[in-house]
C-alpha cells in the first residue's frame, strides 16, 4: 500500500466524528468559561461588552447544541466552527473584563481553578 494511502487512513482513523467532536467541544467550553461565577463578580462595573449577556447567550447556545445532539442531529464542521468562534469571542470579552483573571486569582490552588483558556480554540 502506498505511504500516502496509509497516512490518509491513519489520519481518518484518528479524527473523531462530528457528534463526538461536538460533545467534546461543549464539555471543553463548559470547563473553560466561568458560567457559575457569582453575579457580583460578573457585574464588576467597568464592562467592555456585557459579560452577563454573553454568558447567558453562550449557555443557551450550548443547550441548543446538546438538544440537537440528543435528538440525533449530526452537526456539520460548520456548526463546530461556528460554536468555536462564538466561544472565542465570549472568552475574549470575559478576559477583557477581567472575569477570567478574577476567577483565576480567587482560586486557592491551580487544581481548584477552572481551566480558563480554550486550548486549541485560541
Ligand atoms: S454591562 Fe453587563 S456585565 Fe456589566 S454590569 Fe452591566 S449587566 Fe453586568
Amino acid at each position: 500500500m502506498p505511504q500516502a494511502e496509509i497516512y490518509k487512513r491513519q489520519t481518518r482513523a484518528r479524527k473523531p466524528d462530528t457528534v463526538t467532536a461536538m460533545r467534546e467541544l461543549i464539555r471543553h467550553i463548559r470547563a473553560s468559561i466561568p458560567f457559575d461565577a457569582p453575579d457580583a463578580r460578573i457585574c464588576s462595573g467597568a464592562c467592555q461588552g456585557c459579560s452577563m449577556k454573553l454568558l447567558d447567550f453562550l449557555s443557551s447556545e450550548l443547550e441548543d447544541c446538546e438538544r440537537d445532539l440528543d435528538a440525533g442531529v449530526k452537526p456539520t464542521l460548520k456548526d463546530l466552527s461556528r460554536l468555536i468562534g462564538m466561544a472565542r469571542k465570549v472568552h475574549d470579552v470575559l478576559r477583557r473584563n477581567g472575569l477570567v483573571d478574577a476567577v483565576d486569582a480567587s482560586s486557592s490552588t491551580s487544581a481548584d481553578a477552572p481551566e480558563t483558556r480554550l486550548p486549541g480554540l485560541g
